[in-house]
């Protein structure tokens, strides 16, 4: 089999590559690299996939989106009609992002679904999708043969989440594949240096930074990261404050499906519909998704009476209306996303100036650590090592077998396939 990385070569997310086997092809994802989708004054460079199949003469047979993160799923846009191969939980996530035009548009007529540990095949190629952490519900790596050759390609990965036990063994099966196609996100760093080790010890110095605060207690995290909405679940039940999410978390937390997951079913978890949403819900009709989350919804006089009883999730939509209401009286925030957005979010930081709220930064990377990636390394002992989603692939030059790929290059895989 050929592999071709179109896009994520050299640069964080954007990934995008191609399989080739007998005159057909495959993709394993088809994103937009970060940079791009943090530039709002530029449109991003879309994956031209018409173009592709004419310069390798393949039939393309079909997308594999490993996960729900714009960096890989936003050239899905151009997908036209290859079928997309993706989880259920994603496949619902992505209709959210639609039904809240937060997903530029991508056709979703042509989804077929898949399972962990489920094989499947699309034309010559053979694919297991293996669960994995990362931060995002539902993400996936892929192992692909052709019969000849195999690829494991990691996604988007982490071994310091809530699955982190499960992770000990999920290669066990897939070990000595001809190419680990790897994110090196974080290759720079070692992992030891990091302030907090992993996903469940985020909740204590959340409890704690809650029971300071007054009034409401507001956390900035992805409504995606599932893992990261059951920290702040978890840790507001220890402070005694329920969870308010708005009604795009509240469709994301019923887009997935699992009942253990905190959702408005539940008595401690409430609905604010914000006027931004309101306008949303009247536009286009959503009363029946409304009613869906109504039992524990909440409104602003409530709120307000009781602001030491809650933990919002907070939300750029909500800015408006927590000040008009004087919500944010005695606030604090906890930002729980990657520290570089914040600078770039003016509205956030002209409200933590302007009302002086304490802010607290609580956050662990989604991405594995090069302690990570050396025993990966050890226990699969792939024949080759190909880089993808990295800035800094040349790190990887420390690894005997490491391969680095430009974007557009055409490699060989050389094939010594054995039947997991
Ligand atoms: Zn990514
Ligand atoms: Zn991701």
């Amino acid at each position: 089999m050929r592999l071709v990385i179109h896009k994520g070569a050299s640069e964080v997310g954007g990934n995008c590559v191609q399989l080739i086997s007998e005159g057909k092809s495959i993709f394993l994802d088809a994103g937009v690299p970060l940079e791009e989708l943090e530039d709002k004054d530029k449109k991003p460079d879309l994956i031209d996939f018409s173009k592709i199949k004419a310069s390798n003469k393949s039939t393309i047979l079909g997308i594999l989106l490993s996960h729900a993160h714009q960096d890989h799923f936003l050239s899905l846009k151009n997908a036209g009609d290859i079928p997309i191969f993706t989880g259920e939980p994603s496949y619902g996530m992505l209709k959210v992002l639609k039904d809240f035009s937060m997903d530029g548009n991508v056709p979703l007529e042509n989804v077929a679904t898949f399972k962990d540990g489920e094989k499947f095949n699309i034309g010559p190629f053979t694919i297991t999708p293996i669960l994995v952490d990362h931060s995002i519900y539902d993400a996936h790596a892929f192992y692909i043969t052709d019969g000849a050759s195999s690829v494991l390609y990691t996604g988007d990965i982490r071994f310091h989440g809530r699955k982190k036990h499960m992770m000990e063994k999920v290669f066990d099966r897939f070990a000595s594949p001809d190419i680990l196609l790897v994110e090196g996100t974080n290759i720079l760093e070692t992992g030891d240096e990091a302030i907090y080790k992993d996903e469940n010890s985020l909740e204590e110095p959340m409890t704690e930074f809650m029971n300071k605060t007054k009034g409401l207690s507001l956390v900035v995290c992805s409504s995606m990261n599932i893992d990261r909405v059951v920290t702040v679940f978890k840790a507001g039940l220890k402070a005694k404050r329920e969870l308010i999410i708005d009604l795009y978390t509240a469709e994301i937390l019923r887009a997935v499906g699992n009942d253990k997951i905190p959702n408005t079913s539940w008595p401690n978890v409430h609905l604010y519909l914000n006027g931004y949403h309101r306008s949303i819900v009247k536009r286009n009709g959503f009363f029946d998704m409304v009613k869906g989350h109504g039992s524990g919804r909440l409104f602003e006089e409530e709120i307000n009476k009781n602001r030491s009883k809650y933990v919002l999730l907070y939300k750029k939509s909500h800015y408006k209306f927590l000040e008009k209401n004087n919500l944010l009286d005695d606030s604090s925030m906890i930002y729980s996303i990657w520290e570089g957005y914040l600078e770039k979010e003016k509205s956030l930081n002209d409200l933590l100036d302007f009302y002086k709220i304490p802010f607290k930064f609580i956050h662990i990377s989604g991405h594995m650590y090069k302690k990570n990636l050396v025993s990966l390394v050890e226990k699969l002992k792939p024949k080759a090592i190909i880089p993808i989603h990295t800035n800094n692939k040349e790190m990887f030059r420390e690894f005997e077998n490491a391969l680095l790929l430009d974007n557009g290059e055409e490699y060989e895989v050389q094939g010594n396939y054995k039947s997991p």
